[in-house]
């Protein structure tokens, strides 16, 4: 991959870890972690993250098979879930990685080689993957049957766990509770995100799987004290150049200036994962001073007032921190943290710090 040196994004590997031990303290001692590295890890690093919290998890989860086949390839030893359903074409490549499948439908026995390790998904009500929970029986039997491949655990996954009190949480709950009793009792049972192991803690089976907590984000509107954000991003200034009173800038010529003053062009947009749509919503940090994004977010740059101040080309800017972070991004437009953290461009280089 050709990497941009437009921008970095910075991983704070304490802080990661930091936010794993917070969350553990709302899980019993025996219960177990399953870190979600998906997407990149959020964005993170699946590698990088995977390997700083390989000592203190159990178990990783990644959608695609081959997310699950780069941490392999990285020495990543622990075992590995893959989500996603699946695929006659690539169903070899579990046991050969030594990856463990999800089954969801009858098919996925046929097509899963010998000595395959698979868990089997129920759909409780997320209304997406996974077996009905009537089918138990069948599924009970066709696990039965196919001897030839190993069943290590049993799992759901709640659809309105983000947030506390939801009677949706209880049911699903309540039928994934009788989905367990029927299953032998090795098998390893996980239902819980991050919003279920924070707000539903006395729901946990065997196992949780987080994800956007170790991240540092909440997955809702209630705040889970105690975990901090994990990445930053930060741009330079490339240029800067005086603006006049009522002059424009950007596509549209939305944006007037209500002074003469100073403008700064940084060379991040929308290509990055600055979304559009985040245009004037913004500001960015400069010598720990605030300034308002102005204008239209285009494809590679956008556009900072200064007011007065003077800086010089190279200087640092931060795009994404603590006091604008994603969650701040995510509530402007209406989305959810996960999307923006997903959305910062994979090419842009990660620097991570102990
Ligand atoms: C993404 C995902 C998770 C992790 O959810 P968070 O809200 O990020 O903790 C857990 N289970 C499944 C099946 C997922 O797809």
């Amino acid at each position: 991959m050709i990497h941009k040196s437009n921008a970095t994004v910075e991983i704070n590997l304490a802080k990661l870890k930091q936010n794993l031990q917070t969350l553990r303290t709302y899980l019993d001692e025996d219960t177990r972690v399953m870190s979600v590295v998906k997407a990149d890890a959020y964005g993170h690093g699946a590698v990088e993250v995977a390997s700083t919290l390989e000592p203190m998890v159990e178990a990783f989860a990644v959608n695609d098979i081959h997310e699950g086949i780069e941490l392999r390839e990285q020495d990543i030893t622990k075992p590995i879930l893959v989500f996603e359903v699946p695929q006659k074409t690539t169903a070899s490549q579990y046991r050969v990685h030594n990856l463990t499948a999800t089954v969801s439908a009858r098919e996925h026995f046929d097509w899963l080689p010998n000595g395959t390790s698979y868990h089997l998904n129920f759909d409780t009500g997320m209304g997406r993957l996974g077996f009905a929970p009537e089918d138990s029986k069948l599924v009970l039997s066709l696990m039965r049957e196919n001897q030839n491949l190993f069943c290590t655990g049993l799992y759901s996954h709640f659809a309105t766990a983000d947030s506390p009190g939801s009677d949706f949480v209880t049911e699903q709950h309540r039928l994934f509770t009788t989905i367990r009793e029927q299953f032998p009792q090795e098998l390893s049972a996980h239902i819980s995100n991050t919003g279920a192991t924070a707000f539903y803690s006395s729901e946990q089976f065997d196992m949780v799987r987080l994800g956007i907590g170790l991240y540092g984000y909440s997955p809702g509107k209630t705040t889970i004290e105690g975990i901090n954000p994990v990445l930053q991003w930060k741009s330079k200034l490339v240029q800067i150049k005086p603006i006049i009173e009522q002059s424009t800038v950007s596509y549209g010529a939305t944006w007037e200036a209500p002074a003469d003053g100073n403008l700064g062009i940084i060379p991040v947009g929308y290509d990055d994962g600055l979304k559009r749509s985040l245009s004037e919503e913004l500001t960015v940090r400069i010598n720990g001073k605030k300034y308002p994004l102005v204008g239209n977010i285009t494809m590679n740059y956008t556009m900072v007032f200064l007011g007065d101040d003077e800086y010089k080309p190279g200087t640092s800017v931060e795009l994404l921190y603590a006091e604008s972070n994603a969650q701040d991004w995510a509530s402007k437009i209406d989305t959810i943290p996960y999307e923006i953290l997903t959305s910062i461009n994979p090419k842009i280089p990660r620097e991570y710090i102990l």
